[in-house]
């Protein structure tokens, strides 16, 4: 998956082929992706994923909503953990917790 995103700059198409290899090897040894991978790349299309180039984020007030600019799947992941930090920031009397988009 590094190598995907090392490459993708020069060639999408190859780092749409690693992916596809990274899941392959990872289904063939019954691994689960890590988590940190796991929003970088597309479910449905297996494109590699890069917010700003084929990956649109958008923030609202319950959820990232991760559009794939590829084939246009959207995927909504709901603030959890976000939403119990703001809820302590809150307590304290602190304004400023936005984060969840950036990876
Ligand atoms: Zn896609």
């Amino acid at each position: 998956m590094q190598l995907a995103r090392e490459v993708f700059h020069r060639d999408a198409a190859l780092a749409r082929r690693y992916v596809e290899l990274a899941r392959r090897i990872a289904m063939r040894y019954n691994v689960r992706f890590p988590k940190k991978w796991k929003r970088f790349f597309c479910k449905s299309c297996g494109s590699f994923l890069v917010p700003g180039v084929n990956l649109r984020v958008r923030c609202t007030k319950q959820r990232v909503v991760m559009t794939c600019l590829e084939c246009g799947r959207v995927r909504r992941i709901p603030y959890v953990r976000e939403k119990k930090a703001r809820r302590d920031a809150e307590l304290k009397g602190e304004e400023e917790v936005q984060e969840g988009a950036a990876p």
